[in-house]
C-alpha cells in the first residue's frame, strides 16, 4: 500500500523520491522542516489534552476564565513540545526561547478562538463536566489512520472533525501544513492529499462533508472540493509511484530550480558520478 504522504512527494518531484526511497539517500533536516514537525506535534498534543481540560469544568464560567485555562494549557504543551525536541532543535541550531516567541502568537489566537467556541456551546446547551465533553460536537480526533485495500492507499488524517450525527458517521478531515501557503487555494501536492483522505474516508463508510488543508503559520483553512478529475489524478500518482518504486529508471532532474535551491538532496541529486554510482547497485 502506498502512503498518502508520498503523492505530496511525487508531486513536488519524482526524482527526490526516487533518491530517498529507491536509493535510500538520508534526508538532513532542514531547520524548517524541523519547525514544523514541532508545531505539527503542539497541535496533536492540545487536541488530545483538550478532553480532560472540558472535563474539568463543573460549573459555569466567564469567557475570561475559559481563555486563561486554554491559554496555559497551550503554553505547557508548547513549552514541553520544544524541550523534547530540543536535540533535533540543536541539530539545526534553533534555540528553544526563540523558537517559543515565534510560535506563541498564533497559538495563543487558537486558544482564544478555541475558548469562544467553547463557552457559546455552553453557554447554549448548560451542560458541564463529562456531559459537557460527550456532547460536544464536533469532537476532533487527531492522527487518525484510515487504509483501503481496494484504493491501496493508507494514511493518517492529521485531524477529523467527527460530527455527532447518529444516522451516518459525518466527518471533515484536516491536513495540517506548516511553510508558504499560495495566494489562493492550496498547493497541488496538497490537494491530492487531501483528495486521497477523501476517497479513503468514504471506502470506510464516512460520510465527508468536505476537506480542508490547514497552512498553520497563516492560520487559514483552504477548502479541497472532490470531484472526477482529482480522484483520477489521485489514482493515477499512486500508479505512477508503484511504477517508480518497482522500476529502475531515475527520473529526470525537476524542471523548477527554485525546488531546487531549497532541496536537501540537491548536493547529491546533482553529482552525477555519485548517481551513477549508486545506480550500479540497483542493477
Ligand atoms: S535537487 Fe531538484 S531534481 Fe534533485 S531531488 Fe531535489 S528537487 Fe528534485
Amino acid at each position: 500500500m502506498i502512503a498518502v504522504s508520498l503523492l505530496s512527494s511525487y508531486d513536488y518531484c519524482p526524482r527526490k523520491l526516487f533518491l530517498e526511497h529507491v536509493l535510500k539517500l538520508a534526508v538532513v533536516p532542514r531547520e524548517a522542516v524541523v519547525k514544523g514537525s514541532v508545531r505539527h506535534a503542539v497541535h496533536e498534543r492540545a487536541s488530545k489534552a483538550e478532553a480532560e481540560l472540558v472535563k474539568s469544568i463543573k460549573n459555569e464560567i466567564n469567557h475570561v476564565e475559559l481563555i486563561e485555562k486554554y491559554k496555559k494549557l497551550h503554553s505547557d504543551v508548547l513549552k514541553d513540545t520544544i524541550v523534547r525536541n530540543k536535540s533535533k532543535l540543536a541539530e539545526v541550531k534553533v534555540s528553544l526561547t526563540e523558537l517559543f516567541k515565534e510560535a506563541w502568537p498564533r497559538v495563543l489566537q487558537e486558544s482564544q478562538q478555541k475558548a469562544l467556541n467553547l463557552h457559546e456551546f455552553m453557554k447554549k446547551n448548560k451542560v458541564f463536566g463529562e456531559e459537557l465533553w460527550k456532547m460536544l460536537s464536533p469532537k476532533i480526533e487527531s492522527e487518525y489512520y484510515v487504509e483501503s485495500e481496494d484504493l491501496m492507499l493508507k494514511g493518517v488524517i492529521d485531524q477529523l472533525e467527527v460530527y455527532d450525527n447518529k444516522l451516518v458517521k459525518e466527518v471533515v478531515p484536516y491536513e495540517l501544513k506548516t511553510g508558504s501557503a499560495p495566494k489562493t487555494g492550496v498547493w497541488p501536492g496538497h490537494k491530492l492529499q487531501a483528495g486521497a483522505y477523501i476517497m479513503l474516508l468514504e471506502k470506510n463508510r464516512f460520510f465527508v462533508r468536505e476537506a480542508f488543508v490547514k497552512y498553520l503559520d497563516i492560520n487559514e483553512a483552504r477548502h479541497v472540493m472532490m470531484n472526477p478529475f482529482l480522484e483520477k489524478h489521485v489514482l493515477q500518482t499512486r500508479d505512477s509511484i508503484i511504477e517508480l518504486f518497482q522500476g529502475k529508471d531515475l527520473p529526470l532532474i525537476c524542471d523548477n530550480k527554485k525546488k531546487c535551491s531549497s532541496c536537501s538532496l540537491k548536493e547529491q541529486c546533482w553529482n552525477e558520478k555519485f548517481i551513477k554510482e549508486k545506480m550500479v547497485f540497483l542493477s
